[in-house]
């Protein structure tokens, strides 16, 4: 981290040097140990200019920072002309970004080293999550510039894995096809595959050969895992991954372990404490904030991610494997887990409103083909202070999930 501080990220990163100088640091002191800690932390919120947080070499800052090789080879081309063949070959494969996704509508650039360890990093994911050679995974992430879906692209390459990416709207008929031993999608994606509106049999059928669900792109609850078991094969294991936006790759749990595991050579986890931002001892809750290490493109260090845990760095009871672990605190509210275990309801959408200064919560749900929704409602009632109740055909529900990206509770609050 160090090295990477005063080698790359003081020099080239426009925003961070700012940064840097404002807590007093200069290019020597952000090699020091004990540096980072004295930097002020970032939100996605305070990029006001995407493109300032790319690390952006050039002549003036390589011949002031850069190690003596680099220079010397700048300046020998600079003599002899042929400066664009220095920038082909030992510049832009490591810091020209060449490929983007967005987060939380931010542009991350990866460079082409950068892509190389996203697929490693994926590689990795599957491994944890018990994937062999042989396996066939069935992706049913949405394709598009976001994280989960490119990193499990990487990963199956890297790995070897026979993939085919079919996309979030995928059928049970087009699953069945390619005889998955592997899917993977988001949580809402995964139980409209397995729980079809109609109650047909043909998704069961398309998972006979499934032992493994990967889940991304959302955060996994208990209850939803437990929906998803209910329909896989006998042994069949969900495998979590997740990651706050803005870190570069997911953190994912091992096959049977709890936690997400973390890669400690690209990234360093900070817990602190969410009102003084002071880094907590031990293995206390807090706010996580994450930094790159090593990382080309659009880096970021000290992002406060809005998302809470613990960090656990014995080895894991799992795996053995003693890369640490996040274990995250829950973040949806109590009523969430209320909605996703009722087994009356097979699919549900809440809205959180604000009319003239009063809160109001709207529940849409699509009753299971044996739920009763007069009956429905006086039961949630006991449990949840819900506004208003809808109850909607399950397309409809389908068509609401996907206009808000999967998304189960909808904020509209200002
Ligand atoms: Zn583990």
């Amino acid at each position: 981290m160090r090295s990477y501080l005063s080698r790359e990220v003081f020099p080239y990163s426009a925003f961070y040097r700012a940064r840097f100088q404002a807590a007093g640091l200069g290019h020597r002191d952000v090699g020091a140990r004990g540096a980072l800690p004295r930097l002020s932390m970032t939100t996605l919120a305070d990029i006001d200019d995407p493109a300032a947080i790319v690390l952006r070499p050039d002549e003036a800052t390589i011949q002031k920072y850069a190690r003596f090789g680099l220079v010397a080879r700048v300046a020998w081309a600079k003599f002899r002309g042929t400066q664009s063949l220095v920038n082909q070959r030992f510049i832009d494969p490591m810091f020209k970004p060449v490929h983007w996704h967005v987060d939380e509508g931010i542009p991350i650039g990866s460079s082409p080293d950068d892509l190389e360890r996203l697929g490693e990093l994926g590689r990795r994911w599957l491994e944890r999550a018990g994937l062999q050679p042989y396996d066939v995974v069935a992706g049913l992430l949405p394709a598009g510039p976001n994280l989960p879906y490119w990193q499990l692209v990487l990963g199956c390459r890297h790995a070897g894995v026979s993939a085919i990416h079919l996309g979030a709207a995928a059928t049970a008929q087009q699953v069945a096809a390619v005889a998955p031993t592997v899917i993977a999608g988001r949580p809402s994606d995964l139980v409209r595959l397995l729980e079809p509106a109609n109650g047909d049999d043909r998704a069961g059928r398309a998972v006979r050969g499934v032992h493994t669900a990967l889940v991304a792109g959302e955060r996994l609850d208990d209850a939803t895992r437990q929906r998803l078991l209910a329909r896989l094969p006998a042994g069949a294991v969900v495998v979590a991954a997740w990651s706050p936006p803005g870190a570069r790759a997911m953190w994912s749990e091992c096959r049977g372990g709890d936690g997400f595991h973390i890669a400690p050579d690209s990234e360093l986890v900070e817990i602190v404490d969410p009102l003084s931002g002071v880094p907590v001892t031990g293995r206390a809750d807090g706010e996580i904030v994450w930094s790159a290490i090593g990382w080309r493109g659009s880096v970021l260090l000290r992002l406060r991610t809005a998302a809470y845990g613990r960090l656990d760095d014995a080895p894991c009871p799992a795996c053995g494997r003693a890369t640490g672990r996040v274990m995250l605190t829950a973040v949806e509210p109590p009523f969430a887990a209320v909605l996703s275990a009722h087994p009356g309801i097979a699919a549900w959408q809440a809205e959180l409103r604000a009319v003239d200064g009063v809160e109001e919560l709207l529940v849409f749900f699509a009753p299971t083909a044996t739920g009763h929704p007069g009956r429905l409602v006086r039961d949630l009632d006991r449990h949840l202070a819900a506004t208003q109740y809808v109850v909607v055909p399950r397309d409809e529900l389908d068509l609401r999930l996907d206009e808000h990206g999967g998304r189960r509770l909808v904020d509209l609050r200002d």
